[in-house]
């Protein structure tokens, strides 16, 4: 008796198996050529939310990272203590980029410079 129910798993699980490929394969099929990848990069990107599994352009917000803070610790070394520390502050390329989905609010990607 115990044989035949382990014939009968094994039968059981690579069909389940199988039937869940086919689903994936077709969903894949489906959709457009839209990256599944994590946005990454200082512009925005067209990419599929993997919380929401929306297509979505990922909305970027900028924030100050460890180049910023070491650019600014670097010119004050220099000497220019008065203000010229604060310019790398207002430059974007220094900053991190987190991508959000607009459409969930989540965090779906990072560019961090260091
Ligand atoms: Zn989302």
């Amino acid at each position: 008796m115990p044989t035949f129910k382990n014939t009968e798993n094994h039968e059981l699980a690579p069909r389940m198996y199988r039937e869940e490929e086919q689903h994936s394969k077709i969903s894949i099929q489906q959709s457009q050529p839209i990256p599944i990848v994590a946005p990454s990069g200082k512009q925005p990107m067209p990419c599929m939310c993997p919380y929401c599994h929306h297509s979505i352009v990922s909305r970027v917000e900028k924030s100050n990272g460890l180049v910023v803070w070491l650019a600014s610790a670097g010119i004050c070394l220099l000497g220019c203590a008065v203000g010229c520390c604060l310019i790398p502050f207002f430059i974007d390329d220094l900053k991190d980029t987190t991508h959000y989905c607009p459409n969930c609010n989540r965090v779906i990607g990072r560019d961090k410079k260091l």
